[in-house]
């Protein structure tokens, strides 16, 4: 018969000197250990770097038995698994990568009581020979990491996470933890239903990384604006800069070491070799910039990562703070950056009109999408907006409230706006002039157009396309002649962000929605900002 791994210490506290040598738990760790020695579940959402893996790996040492623990990134596992053994933990795991000896020995420790920890991928756990061998023997904890991928309308969802809830009556009397960095209330409480959690006890940290500052830019030439943000970090800086394609990661990457930066590539379309080649060193050497798509990073464990960027616009809030959330997990003064433009907002939309899924699935989408335009439009403390969107707020010493204006607003002191906060201004008249004049083409010629054919009616271009459809004859031509073009886009992205139009059909061509009704008619103001970087013709896509 199969042996239980022995308990290796008698209490949490033991377990955390001698095994990872720190003197202290941090924050929620020590109670969410404790109630999962004591037999309990537990829903853990801590940001990256909270310390989730001691919440799992101190139970599974401190109890009889083996510790499960689902993790979805192979590549992940093994670095996991080796920095354990390295600590003497008696680690393995069991994935599709390995010889049928090596799973036979992993096997066999884990049938003797000699693994206090066993690593599988989700996907194992649908395989009804690998339930049946977890069954012969003894777990002490099963930890879902990564729980948010049971969410079927966040950012991250992975099918194989469906079955997980099934653990519960398989494996009765093993207390389980879902953890994960990234939650809303809605997500929050999928996890709970769909791992079958119902009496677990909830952590909830706050999600406020105060060491990192926010700083969000207009596009207008983003590879040299990547350059001076980067030039401006302290010299030898090591960064991330994702970029949604593996092209735009590609020429990025060559225009940073062209520049004399060393940065190098990683996507998934590199072959293995310089994949690992080029995430060594990242790890290992001095002030190495990896230009990387999304997939990077998931779980890399490098501290002192600086800056992060973001040439391209994330799909959702959850995935830019996961993202950003690798800077400073040292808890020193880290930097993240983004730039973006109306081309990224036009091109989302459609990716999303053009993309499969129903109706519910887009509309979700498109609510990601708003989220993060309403961050990056934001006047205010960008903290402030990106803990909101987490059911959060700002508190603690460190903030500072705003005295005297009618809404009394909690400012973070760490982000660009609070920093150098944006000027607004009264945008009414020119949100009229432009909403007035799809509203016109719409009803009087049935023809909807995009932003760049807009902006040239209302600042009077004589184009060919204008002559063509005989646009110089409208009533709003060249009433808008006072703003520039750049500030005419600044002005279409802002009213985009606060959903007063959007983008629609194959080429995104501008529409009103009905939130416009009350700017039309005069009873709604319309609050803009200034941008930061206006420079006539700035490129931000979107013409039609
Ligand atoms: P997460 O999984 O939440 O992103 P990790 O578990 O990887 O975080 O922990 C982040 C870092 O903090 C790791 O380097 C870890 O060793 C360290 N850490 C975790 N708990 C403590 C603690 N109680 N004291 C000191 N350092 C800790
Ligand atoms: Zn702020």
């Amino acid at each position: 018969a199969a042996t239980p791994a022995p308990s290796r210490y008698q209490t949490p506290l033991d377990a955390l000197t001698a095994v990872y040598g720190y003197d202290a738990f941090r924050g929620d760790q020590a109670a969410i250990i404790d109630q999962i020695v004591d037999g309990g579940d537990a829903v853990v959402l801590m940001p990256t770097g909270g310390g989730k893996s001691l919440c799992y790996q101190i139970p599974a040492l401190v109890r009889e038995g083996t510790g499960l623990v689902v993790s979805p990134l192979i590549a992940l596992m093994h670095d996991q698994v080796d920095a354990l053994r390295a600590n003497g933990v008696r680690a393995a795991y069991l994935n599709s990568t390995q010889t049928a000896a090596d799973r036979a020995e992993v096997e066999r420790a884990y049938l003797s009581g000699d693994l206090d920890l066993v690593y599988v991928a989700p996907e194992r756990l649908s395989n009804a020979q690998t339930l049946a061998l977890l069954q012969r023997g003894s777990l002490s904890v099963i930890a879902i990491d990564e729980a948010h991928c049971v969410s079927q309308w966040g950012h991250d969802f992975r099918p194989d996470y469906l079955a997980l809830g099934g653990l519960a009556e398989r494996f009765p009397g093993v207390p389980r933890v879902a953890l994960t960095a990234t939650a809303t209330r809605e997500t929050h409480r999928e996890i709970t239903e769909r791992l079958h959690l119902p009496q677990a006890k909830h952590f909830v940290a706050s999600f406020d990384r105060p060491n990192i500052q926010y700083r969000i830019d207009p596009k207008v030439e983003v590879r040299k604006q990547l350059v001076s943000f980067i030039r401006s970090q302290p010299e030898g800086s090591a960064g991330i800069v994702y970029a949604l394609s593996r092209a735009s990661v590609e020429q990025t990457a060559e225009y940073l070491s062209a520049q004399g930066l060393d940065a190098i590539p990683y996507h998934a379309g590199l072959d293995a070799g310089t994949r690992a080649a080029h995430q060594s060193r990242f790890l290992r050497e001095d002030g190495v910039i990896v230009v990387a798509t999304i997939a990077f990073g998931m779980g890399i464990d490098k501290p002192d990562v600086r800056f992060v960027a973001h040439v391209d616009l994330p799909k959702s809030v959850e995935g830019y703070y996961q993202e950003t959330g690798r800077a400073g997990r040292d808890g020193e003064p880290s930097v993240v950056w983004m730039a973006y433009g109306l081309g990224d907002v036009v091109q989302q939309r459609r990716f999303i009109q053009q993309g499969d899924g129903d109706r519910m699935i887009k509309q979700r989408q498109n609510q990601h999408l708003d989220a993060m335009l309403a961050l990056c439009e934001t006047v205010d403390c960008r903290r402030q907006n990106l803990l909101g969107y987490f059911g959060q707020s700002l508190s603690g010493p460190r903030s500072v409230s705003e005295g005297g204006e009618a809404d009394r607003v909690e400012r973070c002191g760490n982000c660009d706006t609070c920093l150098t906060p944006p000027d607004s201004w009264d945008g009414l008249i020119p949100a009229q002039k432009l909403l007035s004049t799809i509203v016109r083409l719409q009803r009087e010629r049935r023809q909807s157009f995009g932003a760049g054919h807009l902006i040239d009616i209302l600042r009077g271009a004589s184009t060919e396309k204008i002559r063509k459809f005989r646009h110089d004859e409208l009533a709003t031509y060249g009433i808008g002649s006072d703003l520039t073009d750049a500030q005419w886009r600044s002005v279409v992205r802002q009213l985009l962000a606060q959903g007063l139009m959007q983008p629609q059909g194959e080429y995104g061509t501008l529409a009103v929605s009905d939130a416009a009704a009350g700017v039309l008619a005069g009873t709604t103001a319309v609050k803009l900002r200034h941008d930061v970087v206006t420079r006539a013709g700035a490129s931000g896509g979107g013409r039609s």
